[in-house]
């Protein structure tokens, strides 16, 4: 198989037709497959795709038994795709599918990664503009690897980069990462990001700040060694506000000075410091402990309410 398009779909009803038909249009001329992530969608969007794929097509519909989110859809799609090169792509229509064929190209003449870098972005909010523009920044500066600035997850992977991100055992998957961490020979492609089709997004942003504290602790441990800095900071000031009031007492024994409002400030100022720290850790724990359970990234739900539901998970 040349190509594997996987697309995960979570609640698209008003969409999921369009998406299908879209792709199934723009790829006519090549050797592919659909794999349609169905993240544990509550409205029709299985029905609606196990409906649309006909019976003898190589595309298939993998459910999740509940929603376990994106980037676990891509871990499903990617344990499953079985072309030489695999497309991740938005549900949504708002990666232009017609990019497919531009990054089939650049991947012929080499490329093992061909990431769509996103020029413009309409029908966003500023505040997602700006956030998701600082996201890339801050991200870069603590990390090792070098994410590529303003892309998103549209990316073209060949089989050699596929099978080494299907190695890696860790639960915590933060896709555009592992995918610079592997290695191999990238390139970008550019493109203005249109606005969704229909539907709303399905990131709030509860989740985007989920995935930009995954994206910081999985690649970085600048956080931990922040804290350090700022618990040495933080001694510091102390010692020197404590050899400065010894002094006092030293210099002017009987004045009693009213000492009310600096014991205030170092014990908020301290209590601060420490709860950042532990904070710190504890996000670090948290993971430690996700990654001991050893639990599966995503569970398959191959009851059989439609067609395609025979996977091996
Ligand atoms: N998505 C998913 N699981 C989730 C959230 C989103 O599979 O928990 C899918 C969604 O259906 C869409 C893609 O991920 O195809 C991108 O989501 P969305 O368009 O809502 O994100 P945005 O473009 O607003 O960043
Ligand atoms: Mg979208």
């Amino acid at each position: 198989m040349l190509l594997s398009v996987i697309v995960p779909m979570y609640n698209e009803e008003e969409i999921a037709a369009k998406t299908y038909t879209t792709l199934v249009d723009v790829l006519k001329d090549l050797e592919y497959e659909l794999l349609f992530i169905n993240d544990g969608s509550t409205d029709k969007t299985r029905e609606i795709l196990e409906n649309l794929i006909p019976e003898d097509s190589p595309h298939k519909v993998l459910s999740f038994s509940r929603n376990f989110g994106h980037q676990a859809a891509f871990s499903a799609g990617l344990n499953h795709a079985q072309g030489d090169a695999v497309v991740i792509i938005d549900g949504d229509l708002q990666d232009p599918p017609e990019l497919i064929l531009e990054m089939l190209s650049k991947w012929r003449e080499g490329y093992h990664v061909v990431y769509a870098q996103r020029r413009k972005r309409q029908g966003e909010s500023w505040f997602k503009l700006i956030t998701a523009r600082w996201f890339y920044r801050i991200l870069n500066s603590l990390t090792s690897i070098k994410i590529p600035v303003d892309t998103g997850d549209f990316r073209l992977m060949d089989r050699a980069v596929v099978d080494n991100i299907n190695r890696l055992p860790e639960r915590s998957r933060f896709l555009r990462g592992l995918v610079c961490w592997v290695g191999f020979k990238h390139t970008g492609i550019q493109y203005d990001r249109a606005k969704r089709e229909a539907g709303t997004t399905k990131y709030p942003l509860r989740k985007m700040m989920g995935l930009a504290i995954d994206g910081i602790t999985s690649f970085s441990t600048a956080p931990l060694k922040f804290s350090l800095v700022l618990g040495m900071w933080a001694t510091a000031i102390s010692f020197a506000l404590g050899v400065w009031s010894f002094a006092q007492k030293l210099l002017h024994p009987t004045t009693t000075t009213d000492g009310w409002a600096s014991i205030i400030i170092a014990v908020v100022f301290l209590g601060g410091v420490q709860l950042i720290t532990i904070g710190i850790l504890g996000e670090y724990i948290g993971r430690i402990y996700e990654e001991i359970k050893q639990r599966p990234l995503y569970i398959l739900d191959k009851s059989s309410r439609g067609k395609k539901y025979d996977m091996d998970s």
